[in-house]
């Protein structure tokens, strides 16, 4: 609103021109969001040379779920666009509208689906099309629209009312319809992709939408006796094996177990990811690092040879893989309390436990390995070890890379594929992804790369 290029949107001829301000999604303005936005529709309006009353339009999938919400809706809007007027009767929600079997209903053969999408998808002249619904069902009526030719197909079919029937109280996955139906995963993929063709009079047969959830790692697992697997999403046990946090450090590779210690009700220690301490009670519990790999130290005999530095040795421990007992494997005590496991669960491991090898960060009150206790690698700021925990913007730079990699590498070839994929987009073909083309998506990043 300031840039002096974009003037003419608000003020002159364009400026007494605004009607309507339509914000989409209008379930996400909340928090800091919502507070920045209102205060740029004061502004906004502030700053219209206009005298028409500006009408708001506030669209959402999500905002209030019957008309009990009502007056939270109102209010949501009022305070998002700064007026009071929003009432009951602006609210407009959408219903489904529920198709019945018409008399008619027939048994289409399952190939009909993939012979029909297919033929659409190849772009195919209408006739042709026409030629192939008729082969199947000549008593249709044609008309010039395919979305239509297709509704009034599919709307014939018992099979699409059937499955209308699996979903109309519960989620259910495509593997359960897929079993209920008796198809097969390319029959039903053809079914779907035909069916979400279909619409006549704004009514669509299948509301079909697809969603990627990624998620990103929040670290490493893993289990370190009988065997060891690894887990890169959290859990506390594996068979009968307990599982444990790691890092790796940066320089070597080499595996350090990280968690807390904390004494059990028969008086032995145990080991584990998680902290048992209240973070925020007196008692401060410091995380703990145990390189995996003791064996490289001649630590995996019985006796150690005398070759090993003093400091390793009284800081080796054994681990039971089982129930997470720790116990100092080299003990000058009389007796070491051990666990009843039994040795095949028993790994041997080194504690970082020397200033050496370990920094106190005073202002975060945490504790992080400064020395690698394999490869003696440093790191003066910050911790020699990487754990496992990417934030959120992981992901999307992780579905960016994606993209990004199936753009063609030529300069030219993205011109001609970006108005062919352009195309498509603005063409009927609003649902899935057709056969050896571009990715639907790389569309709206291509005018970047383009620019
Ligand atoms: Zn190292
Ligand atoms: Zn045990």
């Amino acid at each position: 609103m300031i840039r002096p290029w974009d003037n003419s949107l608000f003020s002159g001829e364009y400026g007494m021109t605004w009607k309507f301000i339509v914000l989409d999604e209008a379930h996400t303005y909340t928090g800091a969001t919502g507070i920045e936005v209102a205060m740029l529709l004061k502004r906004l309006k502030a700053r219209l040379e206009t005298n028409n009353t500006i009408q708001y339009i506030l669209t959402s999938a999500t905002l209030g779920t019957s008309e009990r919400d009502n007056g939270e809706v109102i209010d949501f809007a009022d305070t998002l666009c700064s007026v009071d007027n929003f009432k009951n009767e602006n609210i407009i929600r959408s219903e489904r509208v529920k198709l019945y079997p018409p008399e008619n209903v027939c048994d289409f053969p399952k190939n009909m689906y993939s012979e029909l999408y297919s033929c659409i998808e190849s772009y195919n002249s209408n006739e042709i099309l026409y030629e192939k619904v008729c082969e199947f069902y000549p008593q249709l009526k044609i008309g010039d629209d395919i979305g239509e030719t297709v509704f009034d197909l599919v709307s014939h079919d018992s099979r699409y009312y059937r499955i209308k029937e699996i979903l109309t109280d519960n989620a259910v996955s495509v593997f359960d319809i897929m079993r209920k139906m008796n198809m097969k995963a390319d029959e039903m993929c053809d079914f779907i992709s035909l069916a979400s063709k279909g619409m006549k009079n704004g009514v669509m047969l299948f509301d079909a939408r697809y969603h990627y959830f990624l998620r990103t790692l929040e670290g490493a697992y893993l289990t370190i006796a009988p065997e060891k697997k690894l887990f890169i999403e959290p859990r506390k046990t594996y068979l009968d094996s307990k599982v444990f946090k790691f890092s790796v450090c940066r320089s070597c590779g080499e595996i350090y177990l990280t968690g807390y210690t904390a004494k059990g009700e028969d008086g032995l220690n145990y080991f584990s990811s998680e902290c048992s301490v209240d973070p925020l009670g007196p008692k401060k519990s410091y995380m703990e690092y145990y390189l995996l790999d003791a064996g490289k130290f001649g630590i995996d005999k019985d006796m150690p040879s005398e070759t090993i530095d003093e400091n390793i040795i009284s800081n080796t421990y054994t681990l039971c893989g089982k129930c997470g007992a720790i116990w100092r494997r080299f003990s000058a005590g009389p007796s070491v309390k051990k666990c009843s496991c039994g040795s095949r669960y028993c790994t041997s491991i080194i504690k970082a436990a020397d200033k050496k090898y370990l920094k106190l960060n005073e202002f975060s009150n945490s504790v992080t390995v400064k020395k690698c206790l394999s490869c003696d690698s440093s790191a003066n700021a910050g911790n020699v070890l990487r754990d496992f925990y990417m934030g959120q913007s992981a992901a999307a730079s992780v579905i960016g890379t994606a993209l990004y990699g199936e753009i063609p590498s030529s300069k030219n070839v993205i011109h001609e594929e970006y108005a062919a994929v352009s195309c498509e987009l603005y063409s009927a073909s609003r649902t899935s992804r057709p056969k050896n083309r571009q990715c639907g998506i790389c569309a709206y990043i291509l005018p970047f790369v383009i620019s």
